[in-house]
């Protein structure tokens, strides 16, 4: 049996006593500050308290489902440039915790970008609307207004993100804004083609009276065998200024009149050339070929073979363009070829 000193009873009664008297102490001085404090966070933004909040937790889930589903219409996606720091800490009962305007001042700290739809017109972006559906609209409007316009627009939709959600609202009006100018185009382009064929074309009256003058004129055709592919007149591609006869490249091509070799040379567009002066102010090019049969200064009569059908120059296909000139404007050699 082990046998227990009273004086160590005595000591360990004491000790028992000061450790109980120690934890109430720290149970009172726990409880006192309980009584008058309250556990919160401190929230820094960019490094600089902006307040108290009660939760932690709760603030960052708050700030998770804004970043997840934005608020209104149009957001595409939000970014959080600084996340909040947090620091725990004991303040006075009657501190208040500001849980809302921490909420709202990191929402004032990301960037906000919305999806918005962009009507660009030749590339040049003219109107952003809030939908697909209000973008098609304004497309619909301005293609049907458009659509007899003889130079076509190209009018797209893209989708975009911007920190704005600045949009027009009046689909009517941005639709007239793009037409507007596209019109104004339109019509300067049907001035243009007017002025242009009334200066570069001989009137009628003055090809027959200048008919009846040059009786000894009588023109021939081109090739003794072909097909018209295109005639003169406007036609998609631009102003047509001759007539076109298809036949097979190396096919012989006729002088449509006497006259003088003036041209035989390579001419841009035309390809290898040939021009043959005729009396009167009458002229005829023969383009497109593929070899010559003159020289400058030969003097041809009406069916001499002055050159090869080709497909030089601004060519689809083998053919010799034909035009006839008076003074250097064009008209329409139907007039001056019988038939054909
Ligand atoms: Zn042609």
């Amino acid at each position: 049996m082990v046998r227990v000193s009273s004086k160590a009873k005595l000591k360990a009664g004491v000790a028992g006593k000061v450790v109980l008297t120690i934890l109430i102490g720290i149970i009172a001085v726990v409880a006192l500050v309980l009584a008058s404090y309250k556990p919160v966070y401190s929230v820094l933004i960019n490094g600089e308290f902006k307040g108290y909040v009660s939760s932690k937790n709760n603030l960052q889930s708050q700030i998770e489902t804004y970043l997840r589903e934005g608020e209104g219409d149009n957001v595409g996606y939000i970014l959080l440039n600084t996340r909040p720091e947090y620091e725990f800490s004991l303040v006075k009962k009657d501190i208040v915790t500001k849980d809302e305007e921490i909420l709202q001042l990191v929402k004032n700290e990301c960037d906000v970008y919305y999806r918005v739809y962009a009507i660009n017109v030749n590339d040049e972006e003219k109107a952003v609307v809030d939908s697909l559906d209000a973008a098609q609209q304004i497309v619909d409007k301005v293609n049907s207004a458009t659509k007899k316009f003889t130079k076509k627009a190209s009018v797209v939709v893209s989708e975009k993100y911007q920190n704005e959600l600045d949009v027009v609202d009046d689909l009517e009006l941005a639709a007239n804004d793009i037409i507007k100018p596209l019109k104004a185009e339109n019509d300067e382009l049907v001035t243009k083609y007017q002025t242009y064929t009334v200066q570069k074309t001989v009137p009628q009256s003055v090809l027959d009276s200048l008919r009846e003058m040059e009786s000894d004129l009588n023109f021939g055709l081109p090739l003794t065998s072909y097909v018209v592919t295109s005639r003169f007149g406007w036609r998609r591609m631009g102003y047509h200024t001759g007539i076109d006869f298809a036949a097979s490249i190396g096919t012989p091509i006729h002088a449509l009149e006497d006259g003088v070799v003036t041209c035989a040379e390579w001419k841009g567009n035309y390809g290898y050339l040939i021009k043959v002066q005729h009396t009167g102010g009458f002229e005829t090019y023969y383009a497109h070929c593929s070899r010559f049969a003159c020289n400058v200064g030969d003097e041809v009569k009406k069916g001499d073979v002055i050159g090869y059908v080709g497909s030089t120059g601004n060519s689809t296909g083998p053919h010799v363009h034909v035009e006839i000139r008076y003074d250097g404007s064009y008209f329409d050699p139907a007039t001056m070829l019988g038939e054909f």
